[in-house]
This record gives C-alpha cells, structure tokens and sequence, in this order.
C-alpha cells in the first residue's frame, strides 16, 4: 500500500530530488534557460497533440514527424549496411527473410523527448517505430503468446492501444518461433499492425526457478508445458526475436531474486552484463529478417542496490542500446523500495532514451513511476484481475462477482465510455460470471485495459498541461479505495 507520507509526488520530496539531479540535466529547475526550453517544448508539444488528437486511433499514417523536438541522429553503430531511405509507411508484406534492399529502413535514434514537467520527472514523448508512433507514457497490453486474453486485435484497436507485448519463452515453446517468421511474422500472424514488443523470456526462464539451470553462456531450462530441455542463449534469443519480428525487442537478462545480498546482486548482473553485449554484437552482424528495424533496449538489473543499478546504467550507455528497461522490480519488494530504485535509475539514465519499468502494475504504480520519469509499462493485472473479478473504476476498486451487485442495474463505471460500461450492467457481468458465461471475460477485459489506456492519455494531456502531479496525488488517493 503506498504511503502517502513517502510519495515522490509530494513537494518537499520532490524539492530534495531537483536539488541532487540540477547539475547533470538538461532540464535544470533553476535556471531561466529551461523555462524557455520548456515553453518552446511545451509549445511544441500542444500542436503536435492537437495534430495527433485529429488522428483516428486506427490511422495507418503515422503523424508527420516535423515536429519532434529532438533531430534525427543516425546511429552510430548498427544498421549502417542497411539504410535505404526513410519512409514512414512500412508494407506489411515484405519478403520473408529480405534482403538488404528490402529493409525497411527507421532511424534507430528515433525517440522524442517533447516535454518535462516542471514539478516531477514526469515526461512526454513520442516514440517511432516500423508499424506506428508511441505516445509516452504509455500502457501496453500483455499478450504472451501473441495473443491478448479474451480480447480481439479489432477491440484492442477501438481501445486506443498502440503497442502490445508478446512474450519469446512462449512462442519459442508453441508454436515456435520458426514457425511464426514462416506465418510471415508477428504482426501477420496474430492480425495486429501496430508496434509490438517482445520480451526476450529472461524473466519467464528466472521465475521457472527449480526447473533452471544457469550457465555462463545461457540458461538451460525444463518447458512448464511437457518438461522438454530448452536452452537460452543471448544469440539464441536474438535469434528468436528476429524470427518474431516485433520492432522493441529486449536483451536477454537475468533476473536478480529479491532479497539478494549485494554480491550475488552483483553476480547476477554480471551475467546481464555479458549477455546484453553478446546479443548487440550478435544483431550488429544479424540485420532483422522481417524488412524493418527491430529496436534494441537493454535492461538494467542490480537487485536493490542503488550502486549496482548505477553500474548497470554506465554499462548499458557504452552500447548505447535504442532504450533502457527497468527490470527486477515488482518481485516482491514493498512498493517504496521500487519507486526508490526507479528514481535512482532514472537520475542515471539519459534523458533522450525511453525509460520502460517492466512488469508494473496497478494503476497507483503507473502514476507514481510516471512522476519519477518512467515512459512505458507492461503488466498482466488489467486482463488477469478482470478475469478474477476485479476491476479499477474511477471511484476505485469494484468487486463485480459480489452479491450486492445482483440487481445493480448501472454500468461498472458510469463515467467509462468503454463498450462494456456502455452497453451492460453490474448485475449483468456478476450473472455472466456466476453462470459460467466466457463472455464476461471478455467484457471484464475490455473495460480494465480501456481504464489502464485512458489513464495513460489522461496522464499525457496533464503534464501537457502542467497539471500532472495535482491530478496524480487526487488519483492515487481514489484508486486505492473499494467500491
Ligand atoms: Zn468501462
């Protein structure tokens, strides 16, 4: 439970933070400069906000990029062998491997940093990619084996979703991952033609605990499905990952248990440490398979240990990956000792790179990692708790299976425009679940990602609008309520 005392949303910590953080950022609180950056940003911001909100959410025309606020910088090391022209509108059918004429070339560099808040890290930014633009922060639905539970590609795409998840350890298993590059990738095979990340099973392989062995090249593991020996290397994955064919892929880590002692913290990233490299080098040899750029973001571990995530952060900049991941957190740690550890992290990171907290969490988590600088999140709980009943609403948390519901003849969220909330009742969702009904699945679904997305969008107009850290404190203290 988040205790408000210790919130970085509240002034006085927040004062404390600038302090330490002023010398070494360029969006420095104190100084005149900065205000005039942050109104010529903000500026920036509010048409290409008002050019986006024009967009429909199903566009396949990115929106005009003339107004990122940072230059395109090619990158210096990787793709250099492939840089056909720079089009914004990839074809989805691209050869299966392409050839190097075939590459659908995006800058790697190709994050905009548009906007800090002035009262908390708090960011804006727009993120390209092959298959469509990322408004940060940004929520991405988790879809572990291509496939978000119970709800369709159509209805992710009414939602606003701009990205999905998809998980490598489970589409190395089934179908594998062969098979998916043969199904002409990703995005064909499942029927979604926006960005897609893929988790690249580090932590999928780490929480299968006693059926892993770690090596100093991979890790060997046992399938949950049928107990079949699989092995995980840094290429391997990579590799997987090519097959695949989303455009964020992820660096092969190891997960850090927590607790942890700082030495076997420190062991453990260090075998993050030498993969991440060993998966750069393999791609800079390896261009992607499906015709566009995959981008690279590597994940910080270190347990919770400030120094060693510091370590982690200088490691990762000498390879200067497309973005930087946050991972290890949300494994049991109380809630402050992972906002501490992302706030160490994003005191480190660069400011012009996306920062993607990985696995995180309730909508309270979103709020509070977004005030510390954090873009992008990913998490089961929207579609797994509303299959268990649970569902965040405005007024806060509602128990659709419970028996006051029975005759409740008013939507779940009278002030959700969600299909759901729209078109059915409390009464109707508990009589659904209680009969047995999947519908109620996917009703339940629905309104959890549509609360989760438009949480998001409303973060990203507040800090457009200087009101975020206001709006966060109000919600953080509704969200935590039973209804
Ligand atoms: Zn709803």
């Amino acid at each position: 439970m988040l205790s408000k005392k210790n919130s970085i949303i509240s002034p006085c910590n927040f004062k404390g933070r600038v302090k330490n953080h002023a010398p070494t950022s360029t969006f420095s609180h104190h100084s005149s400069l900065h205000f005039q950056l942050s109104t010529l940003l903000s500026t920036l911001y509010t048409a290409l906000f008002t050019l986006s909100t024009l967009a429909t959410p199903s566009s396949p025309h990115p929106t005009p990029h003339t107004l990122h606020a940072t230059p395109y910088t090619p990158h210096p090391t990787r793709h250099t062998l492939h840089a056909t022209p720079y089009t914004l509108h990839p074809t989805r059918h691209t050869p299966y491997p392409c050839t190097a004429e075939e590459f659908f070339y995006i800058p790697s560099v190709s994050f905009s940093l548009l906007k800090t808040s002035l009262n908390s890290r708090a960011r804006l930014g727009l993120l390209k990619t092959a298959h469509g633009e990322i408004p940060t922060p940004i929520f991405m639905p988790v879809g572990t084996a291509a496939s978000v539970k119970g709800v369709s590609p159509r209805n992710l795409t009414e939602l606003g979703a701009k990205i999905i998840l998809a998980n490598t350890y489970h589409l190395h298993l089934r179908p594998t991952t062969p098979i998916v590059a043969q199904m002409g990738g990703i995005h064909k095979f499942c029927s979604w033609d926006k960005p897609v990340l893929t988790d690249s099973g580090g932590f999928q392989v780490w929480s299968l605990k006693s059926l892993r062995k770690i090596k100093e090249n991979g890790v060997e593991f046992r399938s949950h499905l049928d107990g079949s020996k699989h092995f995980f290397s840094p290429e391997s994955v990579m590799q997987s990952q090519r097959e695949i064919g989303a455009d964020i892929i992820m660096a092969f880590d190891e997960c850090t248990p927590y607790p942890s002692t700082k030495e076997e913290a420190e062991k453990s990233l260090a075998y993050t440490n030498r993969w991440t490299r060993t998966a750069f080098e393999y791609l800079a040899k390896n261009p992607p398979l499906h015709g566009y750029e995959q981008k690279f973001f590597g994940i910080v571990q270190g347990g919770m240990h400030p120094e060693l995530r510091i370590q982690a952060i200088e490691k990762l900049k000498e390879i200067n990956p497309d973005g930087y991941a946050i991972g290890g957190l949300s494994v049991g740690e109380p809630a402050e000792t992972m906002y501490k550890m992302a706030e160490v992290c994003t005191e480190h990171l660069p400011q012009n790179y996306p920062r993607y907290v990985m696995g995180v969490g309730t909508p309270v988590n979103l709020l509070e990692l977004i005030s510390r600088g954090i873009d992008m999140f990913d998490c089961v709980m929207p579609t797994r708790n509303a299959r268990n009943g649970m569902l965040f609403t405005s007024a806060g948390i509602l128990h659709y299976k419970s028996a006051r519901h029975k005759t409740e003849d008013i939507p779940v969220d009278s002030k959700c425009s969600c299909y759901t909330c729209k078109n059915f009742s409390r009464a109707y969702l508990r009589h659904l679940f209680c009969a047995g009904e999947i519908l109620v699945l996917e009703l339940a679904s629905i309104h959890n990602l549509h609360f989760y997305l438009h949480l998001m969008e409303t973060a990203r107009e507040k800090i457009a609008n200087e009101n975020f850290e206001e709006w966060a404190r109000e919600q953080i203290s509704i969200l935590q309520r039973e209804i």
